[in-house]
């Protein structure tokens, strides 16, 4: 075998372990509590997944959130999740075209006594009251059920511009019609300055931010973060697993070694990376939850083994995580949108861009990176090809080739 052959087997072997092997692998851990769990905890039995308080709204959720993108029928993810205590529940209007609302709806008309258990939250991507009247009664109808916990304005990218005293209002009128309990967004690019906004306004209860290992050590976000737990606002992370451009791998080469004894590290002490990066996120209190996809029962289980198991991450552990995120950052997108765009000719939404190609570069997922490359304005699609990125790239923290990676989406896409 030569050197590149053993590096992919070594490589296979090491993801395979991830992928196999999670839940046995750190389930086999005694699960013994701190006393900061036993206060953010509600629950005493080690094998229902524990709560944490969700900003000042006095409601306590599962730590570990079932994230919508399941494109199923098949309600036993759901029954199964209830089972362990993965009792929020998240999904967007948008989501497989309202199939996920649906998937929902069907699971409360077999389990009624259910609903009053879940947390539930859905989306809506826009700041039109009337539209968000619409869209919500469409979810309810789809979810067969009278209120959602937990509203969100899907995807917003200014707070000043979206979260109108039109939408405040709309919100308080909502939650008096008894229709939303809580209302909030989620927040994909310029994060922090979104929720140090959102901050100031007085009157949102949660927000759902990508936050993972890259993101959580910036001084903004650990500032937007302090914000917001100061002015009671619930926050659940999203985007954890922090995942990258496929592609990047060959533009170093081949994962770094830095990648590969990282992987090896968290094997030795009985978990997968993939539960390391959602451990590392738990570890900060001021994160109610993290809502993953969990698409089928293997990551669903080897995910609540990462919430159940209560061994600490290492300063190692850091370090390994920090010179990981270091030698890859090109290849991953902090959504600092605001850095990148304002340094270009013609408008273009890198960031959205860039997102399209985390779905089909990353998650192999081409319908969901059609359906968001499509959905961006016909001239910004045209813009793609004929603008210079040099400023854009000098000013990009992540030092991101920025016009490589969007002619390449545009071509795989168009
Ligand atoms: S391309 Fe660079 S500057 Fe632009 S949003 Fe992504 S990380 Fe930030």
């Amino acid at each position: 075998m030569n050197e590149k052959e053993n590096k992919n087997s070594r490589r296979d072997f090491l993801k395979t372990a991830g992928a196999i092997g999670a839940a046995p692998i750190i389930a086999s851990l005694a699960p013994f509590a701190s006393a900061a769990d036993k206060q953010n905890s509600k629950s005493s039995d080690p094998t229902i997944v524990p709560t944490r308080p969700f900003g000042k709204t006095g409601e306590n959720v599962s730590i570990l959130s079932l994230g919508g993108v399941l494109d199923t029928s098949d309600l036993l993810i759901f029954r199964q999740a209830m089972k362990m205590g993965v009792t929020y529940w998240d999904t967007a209007d948008s989501y497989g075209g309202g199939k996920n609302e649906k998937a929902i709806g069907k699971y409360f008309t077999k389990f009624p006594n259910d609903r009053k258990k879940v947390f539930l939250v859905t989306k809506a991507a826009t700041s039109d009251p009337n539209k968000l009247t619409e869209k919500l009664n469409a979810s309810l109808e789809r979810m067969k059920t009278s209120y959602v916990d937990l509203y969100f304005i899907h995807y917003v990218k200014d707070v000043k511009d979206e979260l109108t005293n039109d939408v405040k209002s709309w919100a308080e009128k909502a939650k008096a019609e008894g229709k939303i309990r809580f209302f909030g967004f989620s927040a994909h690019k310029n994060m922090e300055n979104s929720m140090l906004s959102a901050a100031k306004l007085g009157w949102i209860d949660g927000i759902m931010m990508s936050y993972n290992y890259r993101l959580m050590v910036k001084d903004e976000m650990k500032r937007a973060v302090d914000a917001c737990t100061k002015a009671g606002i619930g926050l659940t992370a999203m985007k954890t697993q922090a995942a990258f451009f496929a592609w990047f791998y060959a533009s170093i080469g081949s994962e770094t070694n830095d990648a590969l004894n990282m992987t090896e590290n968290f094997l030795k002490k009985g978990f997968t990376e993939e539960q390391a990066k959602l451990k590392i996120v738990w570890e900060n209190p001021n994160i109610a939850s993290i809502c993953s996809a969990m698409p089928n029962m293997t990551i669903l289980q080897a995910n609540v083994a990462a919430a159940l198991n209560k061994t600490k991450l290492s300063l190692k552990d850091r370090q390994h995580f920090d010179q990981y995120a270091k030698k890859t950052a090109g290849g991953y997108c902090a959504g600092c949108a605001d850095i990148c765009e304002s340094m270009v000719d013609f408008k273009v939404p890198i960031s959205d861009v860039l997102r399209c190609s985390m779905y089909y570069h990353s998650y192999g997922d081409r319908d969901k990176a059609l359906a968001l490359f499509n959905a961006l304005p016909t001239s910004a699609i045209e813009n793609i090809c004929k603008t210079d990125y040099t400023k854009a790239e000098k000013k990009c923290p992540q030092k991101i080739q920025i016009g490589s990676v969007l002619k390449k989406i545009h071509q795989d896409l168009s």
